[in-house]
């Protein structure tokens, strides 16, 4: 029997809009939750804002507003975004939630009971005119190693050096720009390092892509320091209970959203929470992240779990970041874009196709090169795959709008039933763009069959017109083949097939029966060219 499933997407900050490198990674973790369902196994998909942490303090004291107004305000935006861009989740929480208050302080309380949770003071910078400890991005100045003015209290972004913010030349406060004291505080420690056998034994069993297992590796040998999981007042996020003045950490309670989120959801459907998150469960867990994260995912988050006596992670997918004709997305090349700019221009759905087709299972950059994107979606999707439906489903005025009973190219629809199989292989293993170069080769396939066997001039002489029909019978079975395939990167184009075949939502399994002596409507173009004055308001 299949194992359910539980899929996660990490958890976008609720302090800014999406853009489209975080939709990399929705859509690709869309896409395999989509591909779950429609095996037809149990699989729920859940996300959440993650609604901690100074900068959304800072950013609601800016606006004037409460937190909780600008929290309220960002989710409805983000859930607007991914409704846009058919990102499909089951549940979307925040993490400022009953739910996640309650995980968070019960996994604290047992991490605390194993003696995994230590008390040190520590030296921090302080901004005394705000009367707040400052993060290290809030602190700037100039390069104690290479002088570069203007850079943050953790690293030097020119030369790469990684330092404390005292140890900046004229380091001052970004919020009040004086200059910051340090100031003692005692803070509290989660001992990674009691985790360690567990850990090691856990990153070896075939959880992790080799990428990332390299990567743990260094920092194995680098030595598990203990994770500071708390902050002083003013704050914003959970106090951590017998306190007077410490909240958690954002990082520490984060992760526990993917848990909270999915209580959210049991309690509304009436799902069995334990199930799925108890020690030894058997059901599946996985996580789809960025790779710059995968320190939390890999090593805090499991031993967290571990510690807690939950299950951990059945697997962490990493991906790559998202460039942009070849460099990093940048506000003054205009290709900082916004979810909502891209969708005032261009179909959702041909970012996610063109996503769909680069993306395979490594943790490679991905880059949008905004003129490939263009000829891919021009060229693959209304060259090759829309142009089957629209070279043949004209001649169906002819016979009715109704399908012939007999095919003319039968081998041809076999070849393209006999894909599924290895299309399916790889959309599970993640290598996307594998699975969409097969069925784009199958369209390819199939024009070819209709520019040699010229329905246009068959159709002039009565003695072939019933070929016509049969061809225009098997090519639009075929369509609707290569649609199948491709629903879970594109599902409205496969509502949009449905609707011009007559059919009801349709699954992989339906990709092997035959529509014969069936009534269809209409062909109406589905997709449309992307054009280059489009892309130049895009980027304009
Ligand atoms: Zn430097």
């Amino acid at each position: 029997m299949d194992k359910k499933i539980l899929i996660t997407a990490a958890l976008p900050y609720a302090n800014g809009p999406i853009h489209i490198g975080h939709l990399l990674e929705y859509t690709q973790a869309d896409i395999w939750a989509r591909v779950q369902k429609l095996l037809g196994k149990t699989c729920y998909f859940v996300c959440a804002n993650d609604a901690h942490g100074t900068p959304i303090m800072l950013s609601a004291r800016k606006q004037k507003i409460s937190e909780q107004d600008l929290i309220d305000k960002i989710k409805k935006e983000h859930i607007r975004d991914f409704n846009d861009f058919l990102i499909r989740f089951d549940n979307f929480h925040s993490t400022h939630s009953d739910e996640n208050k309650y995980y968070a302080e019960d996994i604290y309380h047992k991490l605390q009971k194993k003696g995994l949770i230590k008390n040190k003071n520590i030296l921090q910078a302080y901004d005394e005119k705000e009367q707040m400890f400052l993060p290290d991005r809030f602190i700037k100045g100039t390069c104690p190693k290479c002088k570069a003015q203007e850079q943050y209290g953790d690293s030097c972004e020119k030369c790469g050096t990684t330092y404390d913010p005292c140890d900046l030349v004229d380091a001052r406060s970004v919020l009040s720009n004086t200059k910051p004291i340090l100031k003692e505080s005692k803070h509290l420690f989660f001992d990674l390092s009691q985790k360690q056998d567990m850990l090691k034994k856990w990153t070896q069993e075939g959880r992790l892509q080799n990428e990332i297992k390299n990567k743990i590796k260094e920092w194995f040998d680098g030595g598990l320091k203990d994770w500071d999981i708390s902050r002083d007042a003013p704050y914003w996020g959970f106090k951590i209970p017998n306190t007077d003045n410490k909240y958690f950490y954002v990082w520490l309670d984060a992760p526990i959203g993917y848990m909270a989120s999915f209580k959210n959801l049991c309690d509304k459907k009436n799902l069995d929470f334990e199930e799925f998150w108890q020690k030894n469960s058997k059901t599946e867990l996985y996580h789809f992240i960025g790779k710059d994260i995968a320190y939390f995912h890999t090593l805090f988050w499991p031993a967290m779990l571990d510690g807690a006596d939950y299950r951990t992670p059945t697997k962490v997918f990493c991906h790559g970041f998202l460039t942009i004709n070849g460099e990093k997305m940048s506000k003054s090349r205009g290709t900082f874009i916004k979810a909502q700019d891209f969708i005032k221009h261009i179909s959702p759905e041909y970012l996610r196709y063109y996503f769909a087709a680069k993306l395979q299972d490594s943790v490679e950059d991905i880059d949008l090169n905004l003129d490939d994107f263009r000829f891919r979606i021009n060229s693959d999707l209304i060259g090759k795959l829309i142009n089957i439906a629209s070279r043949t489903a004209g001649f169906l005025k002819k016979f009715d709008l109704t399908l012939s009973g007999v095919l003319d190219n039968e081998k041809l629809l076999q070849i393209c039933q006999n894909k599924k199989d290895d299309i399916l292989q790889n959309y599970q293993n993640r290598r996307y763009a594998t699975a969409i170069r097969k069925i784009i080769k199958l369209a390819d396939l199939t024009n070819q069959y209709i520019s040699e066997v010229e329905p246009w001039n068959l159709i002039k002489d009565d003695k072939s017109v019933a070929r016509v029909h049969n061809i225009c019978t098997t090519c639009l079975n075929i369509f609707n083949i290569l649609v199948i395939y491709l629903s879970p990167v594109m599902p409205a184009l496969a509502d949009k097939n449905e609707q011009f075949l007559n059919l009801k939502p349709q699954n992989f399994n339906d990709t092997d029966g035959v529509l014969l002596n069936h009534k269809i409507n209409k062909f109406r173009p589905m997709l449309q060219r992307v054009e280059q004055e489009q892309i130049n308001k895009l980027i304009g």
